[in-house]
């Protein structure tokens, strides 16, 4: 069990606070960062207890992962990526990515899911509209003529220790990654905006808010009048404005799923 899980008293009483939150908001956007992830077993590179926050072989994460080095070492970083990002369908969606599908299709996330994410687990547990900040493994492109590659196609050529290379050219193929030293997908940023500024009620899943811009999303909901509810097992900076700051993503995300299939 979860050192962050509540008491069922205290829980059952700020989830009663969230769900009535919940029937009042007309639009609701959710951010979810790699907290949500870790519930999967999945490791976080960035976060502080990450496995991946200490160097690899001797290179700093940021290095392995900034966008020159991977064009002047792609064997490394695929080296790198091989033992968690190519090995995705070792994971499955967790109790989060299935209420937050559950949410969707119930007309209740109804403003975007936006996720920090590359793993594309929301996807596979059936959410629709997802915007992915940092883009996703499931997609590559060849860096010379731009021929689309799928995680399938490439996931296997990985593991078998080799760097991708185009079929028609031949040139390094690049997963559809925000790498360091790239920038954001102006549209999903755009995207991101509007929807957090217009939301009466934004969730945060997994993420201690630490990095624009996605510490910003709440604020935007906040200042123009919406609500926000975080759920995060460490403090975050944004939980002084949060109607409700929840610790343990499971035990919000079962009373979540259960009170969905109540409505
Ligand atoms: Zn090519």
């Amino acid at each position: 069990m979860s050192e962050y899980r509540e008491g069922e008293g205290l829980f059952k009483a700020k989830f009663d606070s969230f769900t009535r939150i919940l029937e009042s908001s007309g639009k609701v956007a959710v951010f979810t960062g790699a907290g949500v992830s870790t519930l999967s077993g999945i490791p976080d590179f960035r976060g502080k207890h990450g496995v991946y926050n200490s160097p690899w072989k001797g290179l700093p994460v940021e290095e392995i992962l900034s966008i020159d080095y991977f064009y002047r070492e792609p064997g490394i970083f695929y080296a790198w990526a091989e033992e968690v990002w190519y090995h995705l369908e070792d994971y499955e969606p967790n109790i989060c990515h299935k209420a937050l599908a559950k949410m969707e299709q119930k007309g209740l996330l109804n403003t975007g899911l936006f996720t920090q994410n590359i793993d594309f687990m929301h996807q596979r547990a059936g959410s629709r509209l997802v915007y992915e900040l940092h883009g996703s493994a499931r997609s590559a492109y060849c860096t010379n003529c731009n021929a689309y590659y799928t995680y399938e196609q490439i996931a296997p050529i990985v593991r078998a220790g080799e760097v991708p290379r185009c079929r028609t050219c031949g040139a390094l193929i690049k997963p559809d990654i925000v790498f360091y030293g790239e920038a954001l997908s102006s549209s999903v940023l755009k995207q991101a905006e509007i929807s957090f500024s217009q939301a009466d009620l934004a969730i945060v899943l997994g993420s201690s808010l630490t990095v624009y811009p996605a510490a910003a999303f709440p604020e935007l909901t906040h200042y123009n009048g919406g609500r926000t509810v975080i759920v995060n097992a460490q403090p975050t900076a944004q939980d002084r404005n949060a109607a409700l700051v929840f610790k343990d993503i499971e035990q919000f995300s079962m009373a979540l799923d259960g009170y969905l299939d109540t409505i």
